[in-house]
Order: structure tokens, then C-alpha cells, then sequence
């Protein structure tokens, strides 16, 4: 494609509209081009920027960038760790997880057993159940105190034949299922957090209490794990999900936009229907157009069209419904988002924000 053109991109748009003039551009583009520029969602006053390609609306994150350096690694760096280590390293533990079972197992922890070895003038009683030497192995696996945590969280404990920690350690990675290791790990670690703060701020432990501490970081690392979970999107209802269609209260009506995608022939269809509380169907409206895009924004733009066209009607109360999960979790999200699908999403919130203003 010339840069000329590019630069001069207003001359393909109909005028007086903020459409791409499609006969223009397919008489001027090689199919390839044509069907990428039609692509592009137009937006009037909105200025060319930069987006994160791995969000899907645009925003960087860590994670993705994360995910995105792990799947470039060859092979051979990921057998770049040998021996015991090799699997909590190449785990997706946290890293300061990660970091304090190295110095767990490497007697780098300033328990009290290890202090008084090094002449450091404090008693060597357990400060919890006050009955034993405090070692690692004691604090996070044999102390009474823990012992009824790791109960409660049904985690199969292995005991007995271990006095050191990283033999435990070990033995755990051996064989409990990797779900059942994070889980193990995890907890040492806010056990590990919970005995400090005893030590050095004088909170007193209670088990009900760290349970729960150690509840709530579990189903956060579980969310952080699920890569599909993205903070940038809005909340869900109990109504999300459901299968069935329910009609609008009464004198409301609601709209379901659709979209359907034809690869094989670069095209796409909106559609959307609009039905009153009684389910009976008042208009619909359905357009073709060229372009090859992904399902989620095909939907989005769906939406758009949906708003766009009420801006015309008289409707009072209007609910408007889309099939695409991601899209209502877009509009519902208060990020601004800079990608294709952050676009058509900003432009919904405006629409919406003018059929307010109306209503
Ligand atoms: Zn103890």
C-alpha cells in the first residue's frame, strides 16, 4: 500500500459520513488490503494511537507480557534448570514464593533454632505452641498450631520420617498432583507471612484467621492462574449466562444483537431484533458487510449499530442484550481501552451515554 494513500485515507470515506466508501477502496486496493482497511473501525474524533496486541482491549499488563516472553523461549532454555529445583523454577509459582522456599530449604530463614546456632541471645521456643524448638520443619509442617490448618484445608500431609524441610519439600513435589503442590506452597508461604507478623508486631494468631488469610490468597493466585480471567473487564450479573430468553418489564423493550462471521467470503452480518415485554417482535434489522474480524468485535460493532439506530426511535426504557460475554463485560468495564474492540466499546459508552441524556 502506498504511503501516499494512507495519508490521505479521508478521500475513501463516503461523504458526509464516518464510512469507509467501500467501492472506492475495493477498486483501489488489492483484495488483501481492501479487506484489512475496511477492518478498521472509524471513529471521528478519536487520534491514531498505540495498543498492547495482547489485551484484548488494548491496555499492557505484565501478564501478558509474561505469557507472551514464556511462549517465545525454545526449548532448550526450559531444561535450562536441572536437578530438584528444576520443577518449583519452571512451576508458576509466584516468584517470591518461589523465593522463599530457596531460602527455606537453604536455612536462610531467620528462625529462632537457627538464630541461637548463631549466638543470637532469644529463646528457641515455638511462639505459637510454646513447646518446641522453633526449626522450619517445626514452624510450617509439625507445630500443633499448623498442623490443624493443614487439616483443614484436606491437603494430604506427609510426616513422620521427615525432620529436615527440604526433604519435605522434596518428597512433596515427588508426589502430591501439581495442583496439590501450589496449594502446598502457598500455604508455607502465609504461614511463613502470619509467624512474622506474630514476632515482630505482636499479632496474635488466631487459626480461624489465617485460614482464611490463606483462603483468600489461594483464590487469588487461582484467578491470577486462569488466563482467562482479565481485570480490565466489568463485572457479571446472575443474569449473565442464562440460556433462556425473559421478556423486558412492562412498556420496556428489548434489543438482541447478533453477529455472524462468512471467512470463506470476508464478510460479516449485524442483526439485531427488538421485542416488547409481551416477547412480541417490533422491528429488526440486519446488515452485510466486507471484512474479515474477530467474533468479539464483529459483536461489538453490533452493538454499536444497535445503539446507533435508537438514537432514531422513540423507545423509553430499553434493555439491550448481546450473546458475546466479553463485550458486556467491555461496556460494563470503566477502562478506557485503546484497541480495535476498545474503540467500538468507547463509542457504545457515548451512544449509551446520549440515550440517557434523551431519555
Ligand atoms: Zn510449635
Amino acid at each position: 500500500m502506498k504511503p501516499s494513500l494512507i495519508r490521505r485515507f479521508h478521500l475513501f470515506l463516503e461523504i458526509d459520513s464516518n464510512c469507509w466508501d467501500e467501492e472506492l477502496v475495493n477498486d483501489v486496493f488489492n483484495i488483501r488490503d481492501a479487506n484489512i482497511i475496511l477492518t478498521i473501525p472509524l471513529n471521528n474524533n478519536v487520534e491514531d494511537t498505540w495498543y498492547w496486541r495482547r489485551e484484548k482491549l488494548g491496555n499492557y499488563t505484565v501478564k501478558s507480557a509474561y505469557l507472551m516472553i514464556q511462549e517465545s523461549k525454545t526449548d532448550q532454555q526450559l531444561e535450562a534448570n536441572s536437578g530438584f529445583w528444576r520443577k518449583p523454577w519452571n512451576s508458576e509459582i509466584a516468584s517470591k514464593v518461589k523465593n522463599f522456599l530457596c531460602r527455606a530449604s537453604s536455612n536462610c530463614l531467620q528462625i529462632k533454632d537457627l538464630l541461637c546456632q548463631k549466638q543470637v541471645q532469644i529463646s528457641v521456643m515455638c511462639p505459637t505452641c510454646n513447646a518446641h524448638n522453633e526449626t522450619i520443619m517445626h514452624y510450617l509442617v509439625l507445630c500443633s498450631f499448623v498442623a490443624s490448618m493443614w487439616s483443614c484445608l484436606n491437603l494430604p500431609l506427609l510426616t513422620g520420617e521427615f525432620s529436615l524441610f527440604p526433604e519435605w519439600l522434596h518428597r512433596v513435589f515427588e508426589q502430591q498432583s501439581t495442583k496439590n503442590v501450589y496449594i502446598t506452597v502457598m500455604v508455607c508461604w502465609m504461614l511463613w507471612k502470619n509467624r512474622n507478623d506474630l514476632v515482630w508486631n505482636q499479632h496474635s494468631l488466631d487459626s480461624a484467621g489465617v485460614i482464611e488469610s490463606i483462603m483468600s490468597v489461594l483464590n487469588q493466585w487461582r484467578s491470577v492462574q486462569d488466563k482467562t480471567f482479565d481485570h480490565f473487564m466489568g463485572y457479571m450479573t446472575q443474569e449473565d449466562g442464562d440460556g433462556h430468553w425473559n421478556p423486558p418489564s412492562f412498556n420496556s423493550v428489548k434489543i438482541n444483537t447478533d453477529a455472524t462471521i462468512f471467512k470463506e467470503s470476508d464478510l460479516y452480518i449485524h442483526v439485531f431484533v427488538v421485542r416488547d415485554h409481551n416477547g412480541r417482535l417490533i422491528e429488526a434489522e440486519s446488515k452485510c458487510r466486507r471484512g474479515t474480524m474477530s467474533p468479539d468485535l464483529a459483536e461489538a460493532l453490533s452493538v454499536r449499530e444497535a445503539l446507533s439506530w435508537l438514537k432514531e426511535k422513540d423507545y423509553g426504557n430499553i434493555v439491550i442484550e448481546s450473546d458475546c460475554l466479553q463485550v458486556v463485560q467491555a461496556i460494563r468495564s470503566s477502562f478506557i481501552c485503546v484497541s480495535y474492540l476498545g474503540r467500538v466499546v468507547s463509542e457504545c459508552h457515548c451512544l449509551l451515554v446520549s440515550l440517557r441524556n434523551k431519555t
